[in-house]
């Protein structure tokens, strides 16, 4: 077989979970040819993840279903620490985004987002062709592309895929990820935690707050979920066992001491899981990438871990589409690991440090460093922290006083006719160079000007609602929050890429990015 002449598809996906899911809407929205392939038919029935938050959503907006999305969906209120006697022991309350646009935190019910999302991508139907009930085998690439083998599960007959790049979104077990012989690097906790969903029958007091149950022996996660959902996690105690939660009635022994009743909920599924913090060795080998829960596994207590395989898919598709184009070399993709991995490690951290919280497992000493200090505002939780990459395709270094790295915010602006809107609204897809009050292009040297330019990237001039408008290029900041955040950083020109972050800006440079240079 001559296996470089014919591709079915410049990219394959193989799983068509959340990840494979939001990699392929974005593929199919940047009209890239994408085949997935997923063994199971069904959407899976388990309620995992319960939260997304304001990037994860900003990520959405920009194929447009954040909308559509968040009608499934409940703005989270707050969350608190209680007792089993019912006393409160702290509670805080989300604050506005910073990013705007989005409410900080939603509540989900994961399988009504997944619904939405399948059925969105329905509309790239030109672009992207979903196989279900088909189990991927083999993964063979050449210097060209990879042939994915897999079998029906019907028929039982064989196919195979040719693409020009893999992502490989098959979940925590990923066989793809030992085919290609990448380690799987980590622990696993003992534990074993029972995870109870429920519909509710009836509102009990603050059922919307998330709860954190704080108790050294039996600690509770309690959050409403969205649609009418609840959601309680146990830990099981070290002389417990499966067999102990079998049925309803043994499931009410854990529900009961928290006030829940039958005449409050319905139970309708439970179901037993251990903690995994663990990362795939790497995240690429040749043409197939691993994205999701195959390149990362945490615990679920910072809500992150779906919202960080949505977040690798939305990285590596504008990467994938960029070289597909030609418009920037293969090494630009060697930058998804190089972002996405340090900021995993982060929220994974993150998740292990509020699960230690939450078990009560903390020293006098980090309860102490933890505490506000006298005549100073309480340190700000690590997950309200605004969304940056340390190293990757940027120009100059990722400090934190420079706005390279960091995600722009997202204000209401006013376009040059007058239309108000929300600034990704008028971003659009590509590159864009935003100029304090100036055209950036005035700002940038024949050569930075040339290099954008090949790249598509627009100029925008951005305004403050006192200032006389020049033409079509302006942007209202209507409240003055994008100048600030520039300003802050000393910014009069910045880069920003297709994913909001800014690639370069003047005060460090405005050539394009050394990783993934032409
Ligand atoms: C109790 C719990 C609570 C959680 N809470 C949160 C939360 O609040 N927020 C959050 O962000 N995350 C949370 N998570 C994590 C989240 O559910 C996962 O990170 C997410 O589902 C991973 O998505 P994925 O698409 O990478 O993998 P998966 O969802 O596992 O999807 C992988 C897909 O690949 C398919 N597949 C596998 N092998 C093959 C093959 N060989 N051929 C074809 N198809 C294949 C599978 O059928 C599956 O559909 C939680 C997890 C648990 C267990």
């Amino acid at each position: 077989m001559n296996t470089t002449a014919h591709f079915d598809a410049d990219v394959a996906i193989i799983g068509y979970g959340p990840s494979g899911l939001a990699a392929a809407l974005c593929l199919g929205h940047y009209g890239i040819r994408t085949i997935a392939l997923e063994r199971d038919r069904a959407i899976y029935p388990r309620a995992r993840a319960v939260t997304v938050n304001d990037w994860t959503m900003r990520c959405f907006q920009s194929l447009g279903l954040d909308e559509e999305l968040a009608r499934t969906m409940d703005p989270t209120v707050a969350l608190r620490w209680i007792t089993y006697q019912g006393h409160q022991i702290t509670r805080m309350d989300f604050p506005p985004s910073r990013l705007g646009r989005h409410p900080t935190s939603y509540a989900i019910y994961q399988p009504a987002m997944e619904e939405v999302l399948r059925r969105a991508n329905e509309r790239h139907a030109e672009h992207v062709d979903v196989r279900f009930g088909v189990e991927v085998t083999d993964v063979v690439q050449d210097s060209e592309g990879v042939t994915v083998t897999s079998r029906d599960l019907g028929t039982g007959e064989t196919q195979t895929v040719r693409a020009r790049y893999v992502l490989a979104c098959d979940g925590g077990g990923s066989t793809m990820r030992e085919r290609l012989g990448i380690r799987l690097i980590g622990e696993t906790r003992e534990v074993k935690w029972v995870v109870i969903d429920a519909r509710v029958k009836r509102w009990w007091p603050e059922r919307h707050i998330l709860t954190f149950w704080s108790d050294k022996q039996r600690p509770v996660v309690d959050i409403a979920l969205a649609q009418g959902n609840h959601r309680w996690e146990f830990p099981l105690e070290p002389h417990e066992s499966e067999d102990d939660f079998k049925t309803h009635e043994q499931l009410w022994t854990l529900l009961n001491p928290l006030g829940v009743t039958q005449d409050d909920v319905e139970i309708h599924q439970h179901a037993f899981y251990r903690h995994h913090i663990r990362h795939a060795e790497r995240w690429r080998e040749g043409r197939v990438f691993l994205v999701g829960d195959a390149g990362h596994l945490m615990p679920p207590w910072a809500g992150s871990g779906m919202q960080s395989g949505v977040r690798d898919a939305f990285n590596i598709a504008w990467k994938l589409r960029e070289v597909l184009r030609g418009r920037l070399p293969e090494t630009l993709l060697d930058t998804y690991q190089a972002e996405r991995e340090p900021n995993v490690a982060f929220y994974t951290g993150v998740a292990v440090q509020l699960g230690r919280i939450i078990q009560q497992q903390l020293s006098d000493e980090e309860m102490a460093a933890m505490a506000p200090k006298p005549g100073e505002p309480p340190p700000e939780p690590p997950l309200l922290w605004n969304p940056w990459y340390d190293a990757g395709w940027f120009r100059g270094a990722t400090a934190p006083d420079s706005a390279v790295g960091k995600m722009i915010p997202q204000p209401r602006v006013a376009d040059a006719r007058g239309r108000l809107c929300w600034l990704d609204e008028l971003l659009g897809d590509g590159f864009v160079l935003l100029g304090d009050g100036v055209n950036p292009r005035t700002e940038l040297t024949a050569e930075e000007k040339a290099a954008w330019d090949a790249l598509g990237a627009r100029h925008l001039c951005v305004l403050s609602p006192e200032q006389q408008g020049h033409g079509s290029d302006d942007v209202v900041d209507l409240d003055g929050t994008l100048l600030a955040w520039m300003r802050r950083y000393g910014s009069k020109v910045l880069a920003v890429r297709p994913d909001r972050f800014v690639a370069a800006a003047d005060r460090s440079g405005m050539a394009l990015p050394e990783a993934g240079r032409p």
